[in-house]
């Protein structure tokens, strides 16, 4: 297939690029290296620094048969201090894409949702048809995402894929090119644990030791970034219509069971010092990967442990 990746110059749309080409698709990624680097577009993809309200020049020029749509805004602090930022980014953006798809014929889209569409829920594991209520704006431009995203899949007939991640980690490591977290601000628990345990002086601070779990810290879902990136190759042949899938091990590990892993992976201490909560953390979410097994025939095949040792590798190769 032809295939425009947006964001493809970021963490998760790199593997994603990389993975379609290594499979035989035609891979164009777009980028406004706001927050991505351009070394991260794999090679053999073609590369258009744009924004993807732009997009519709990129579609007129070539025909395309899929877009995967990852650009955006990420950062759950952040969008609660700048919620405008991302209403306009995330959902004005993302319209527009959904736009020039209509105008230039292209007939199915994978979206990268987020578990955060659901909030703060009680039902664990969560369900693609528990209820969402997102705590923060991020959670809460991609649950509108997902809403247009039914309404023009129902009108338009268009193949619609929303990717519900849980808590992304692990690198892809090829002889050609790494593909890894570098973010300018580091908010994610495994990179933050491998720079404190690799010597750089930082200290790690561990949010919230009292939350009801069983060692009193936060409860993930956490899923190695290859296994995300094949489900997006496996969205691309649904049938018409909107699907809302998620994407996690279906276990929950705590910070502390994380930390373990990250001490036994590098053989290195994690200084770490306990904080208090961090505002809108819940304390478990794990999902149900029932319906990413049913309708995509998807599994998790790498464990936390792999995701620790790749996230490692991808950290010492940047040194
Ligand atoms: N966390 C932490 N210290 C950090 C980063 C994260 O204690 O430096 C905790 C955070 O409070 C949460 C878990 O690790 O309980 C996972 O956080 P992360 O930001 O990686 O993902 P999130 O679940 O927020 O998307």
């Amino acid at each position: 297939m032809r295939v425009v990746v947006t964001g493809g110059a970021g963490y998760i749309g790199s593997v994603v690029a990389a993975q379609l080409i290594a499979a035989g698709h035609e891979v164009t990624v777009i980028d406004d290296l706001s927050t991505g680097h351009a070394d991260a577009v794999p090679a053999g993809a073609r590369f258009v620094q744009t924004s993807i309200t732009e997009i519709g020049d990129v579609l007129a020029a070539v025909p395309v048969d899929a877009v995967i749509h990852l650009a955006a805004k990420s950062l759950v602090g952040e969008s609660v201090v700048e919620p405008a930022a991302y209403w306009r980014n995330n959902v004005v953006g993302t319209l527009a894409i959904l736009d020039a798809m209509r105008a230039h014929g292209v007939p199915r889209i994978v979206f990268s949702s987020s578990a955060a569409t659901y909030g703060d829920v009680t039902e664990q594991p969560i369900r693609e048809t528990s209820a969402a209520r997102p705590t923060s704006p991020y959670g809460a431009t991609k649950l509108a995402v997902d809403l247009a995203l039914t309404d023009y899949a129902h009108q338009y007939g268009l193949a619609a894929v929303s990717l519900r991640y849980f808590n992304v980690a692990g690198a892809l490591l090829t002889e050609r090119q790494n593909f890894g977290e570098r973010h300018g601000t580091e908010t994610h628990l495994i990179p933050n644990a491998l720079l404190a345990a690799g010597g750089s002086g930082v200290t790690m601070k561990l949010f919230g030791t009292d939350y009801p779990t069983p060692d009193g810290t936060c409860v993930r879902d956490y899923i190695h970034v290859v296994d995300l990136a094949v489900a997006h190759l496996l969205a691309l042949d649904v049938e018409p219509g909107h699907h809302i899938v998620n994407l996690g091990q279906g276990s929950g590990y705590s910070v502390r069971q994380v930390l373990d892993a990250v001490q036994d992976v590098t053989g290195l201490p994690v200084p770490i010092a306990e904080a208090p909560r961090r505002d809108g953390d819940p304390a478990t979410l794990v999902a149900s990967n029932e319906k990413a097994l049913a309708l995509l025939g998807w599994k998790p095949t790498l464990d936390l442990h792999a995701m620790v040792r790749d996230a490692w590798r991808f950290h010492q190769s940047q040194l």
